[in-house]
């Protein structure tokens, strides 16, 4: 099986590009944010509070996440129900930084996301995926862009879709994430040694989606 790691902070273009990748590839794409969002989804429906670790703990006991193809797009079932509509607002983004950085979270899912990669060509998005996840993936790619147009792109995106927003408070609310998801003490967000820098604050989606296709074949040579 083939594999393909994106690791790199909020909102900087990972999903779009790796669906885009995915498709000129014939690869499954697995976003694995989804699956962490489906489990801060739970706490937060449970009142249980991001800081209180044994809460956490207990609750991920009752928790079952899976995942589901529907004409090719990814769905995350929390305790078999489709919460893919549930799980992008700012709310669950914070609750699910606030609780990824507990062991025993990332635990439940990191088999899942291995299983996922032996059966199927994947190119896999996250935070921990060259350094922990797959640390053989064939290609790992570290993206990024500067924080002002990661929180534009963020801003954009929420207002097309009629949801009112704040554009400071985004890009507050993405600094904040990035902080606590590089600075954990369990899998932190940080670049895998042998991970290629894609800076794409200047490129158009085609440009780095070309890119990392050809970053890919190269190596298949
Ligand atoms: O990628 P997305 O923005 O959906 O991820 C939401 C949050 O899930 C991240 O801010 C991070 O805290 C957590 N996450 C993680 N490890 C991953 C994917 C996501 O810790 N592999």
């Amino acid at each position: 099986m083939h594999s393909i790691a994106i690791d790199g902070p909020a909102g900087a273009g990972k999903s779009t590009i790796a669906k885009r990748v995915a498709k000129e590839l014939g690869f499954i794409y697995v976003d694995t944010g989804a699956m962490y969002r489906a489990m801060a989804l739970y706490f937060l429906r449970h009142g249980i509070s991001g800081e209180d670790e044994e809460g956490v703990s207990e609750a991920c006991d009752a928790i079952a996440v899976s995942l589901e193809y529907e004409n090719g797009e990814q769905q995350v079932l929390l305790n078999g129900e489709n919460v893919n509509a549930l799980i992008r607002t700012e709310e669950v983004s914070m609750m699910t930084s606030d609780t990824s950085k507990y062991r025993v979270v990332r635990e439940k899912l990191l088999s899942l996301q291995r299983e996922l990669a032996k059966k199927k060509d994947v190119i896999m998005d996250g935070r921990d995926i060259g350094t922990c996840v797959l640390p053989e993936a064939d290609l790992k790619v570290y993206l990024t862009a500067s924080s002002s147009e990661r929180a534009r792109r963020r801003y954009k995106e929420l207002q097309e879709k009629g949801t009112v927003c704040d554009f400071e408070k985004i890009e507050q609310d993405i600094i904040a994430r990035d902080e606590q998801d590089m600075n954990r003490e369990v899998s932190p967000l940080r670049q895998a040694e042998d991970a290629v820098l894609v800076d794409a604050s200047d490129m158009a989606i085609e440009e780095v989606t070309e890119k990392i296709v050809t970053l890919y074949q190269d190596r298949q040579l």
